[in-house]
């Protein structure tokens, strides 16, 4: 038939959905939403259901503003930060020059690239997986995107640094993408103070621990706004529903739960790391949830397959990347992550 699009798919990762399972695999959180988010899921009046959700989010854009500091127009809601990921791409980035991204980041910005006909280039990262910033820096681009803290590494690059980027680049929008920023990185947030140029995008899904909810969220200058509201509208202009609205409104006013719960996984996680450490690994520095590690005396894929034969699911990318070598494992509770260094251990 004409007509019909080619196009590879971004690979997600697998959502087992077995009982008794450790599933660290995709990011998830390892606690259940605040208790509030419970109470509002069963005080929620399903006769509100025969009418559409809001167009412009403002309960949730004025918490949210209060919480960061920020004013309710520089807020968009959106489907999980995928949708607003993908919003941001098809309006700013629509001139010649190819936008920049690392090699290695979230898989997903090459998928939307490819889809929506923008021209890319994708930077390396250095040999130990820093975006190195210089080659952001003088280079004729249509925009870039970057991860801060970078997914799959978990490094985290700082502020100082992402501002010398934002302000070499004012006539391209700088995307960053802080889906994992509340374990422990700086955020761009001060930056849009100075620039216009700058668009942060944010989830629920991570440090909210509601990726089932389907909540994200962007932060960015009125002129940004202006554009992304508009081709919200000329697209899908209903895309939050309004159970996930008033779920994510009873998360944002639980700061004290989120930061604790969230302070739990970042103990965890270093203490994870250098459990694995201990036994020879290479585990790159994070300041997210998850972590990446390049197993010693035995190769990723090998590890992959026994940790999933004792029911434990970690992401590994295979192919022959450099990330071949490498695991991805989420930061699940203390006691989930004990009995991974135990099923590991008795590899040995
Ligand atoms: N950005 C990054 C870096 C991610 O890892 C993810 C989750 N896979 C997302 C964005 C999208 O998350 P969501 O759509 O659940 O908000």
């Amino acid at each position: 038939m004409k007509g019909l699009r080619k196009i590879a798919p971004y690979v997600a990762g697998a959502q087992p959905q077995e009982k008794n399972i450790i599933k660290i695999n995709t990011n998830e959180n390892a606690f259940a939403p605040s208790p509030r988010v419970i109470k509002a899921l069963s005080d929620f009046d399903a006769n509100n259901l025969r009418r559409y959700s809001s167009l412009t989010n403002d309960d949730l854009r004025d918490a949210l503003a209060k919480n960061l500091g920020v004013s309710r127009d520089q807020l968009i809601i959106g489907n999980g930060s995928d949708d607003i990921l993908a919003l941001a791409f098809l309006s700013f980035f629509n001139s010649d020059a190819p936008i920049l991204f690392p090699d290695v980041t979230y898989g997903f910005y090459k998928v939307w690239a490819e889809l929506f006909r923008i021209p890319f280039t994708e930077v390396d990262l250095s040999d130990d997986f820093e975006i190195v910033t210089s080659d952001y820096i003088g280079r004729d681009n249509g925009g870039i995107v970057l991860t801060n803290p970078n997914a799959p590494t978990g490094i985290h690059k700082t502020l100082d640094e992402v501002e010398k980027i934002v302000a070499a680049n004012q006539d391209m929008v700088v995307i960053i993408d802080e889906a994992y920023i509340n374990f422990g990185g700086e955020s761009a947030l001060p930056l849009l103070k100075k620039y216009e140029n700058i668009f942060i995008t944010r989830t629920f899904s991570k440090d909210a621990a509601l990726a089932g909810l389907r909540v994200g969220y962007g932060i960015g200058s009125p002129k940004l706004m202006a554009v992304l509201n508009a081709v919200k509208n000329s697209y899908n202009p209903y895309s939050v529903d309004m159970v996930a609205e008033r779920l994510a409104l009873a998360a944002t006013e639980d700061v004290a739960y989120y930061a604790q719960v969230n302070h739990e996984i970042a103990e965890t996680r270093d203490w994870f790391s250098d459990e694995l450490r201990a036994l020879g690994f290479d585990v790159l520095p994070s300041q997210t949830n998850f972590i990446l590690t390049k197993p010693a005396g035995i190769s990723a894929a090998d590890l992959f397959a026994f940790l999933q034969s004792k029911k434990i699911y970690v992401r590994y990318f295979g192919g022959t990347t450099r990330l071949s070598d490498y695991l991805r494992i989420s930061i699940g509770t203390q006691d989930e992550m004990a009995k991974v260094v135990q099923v590991i251990g008795d590899v040995f």
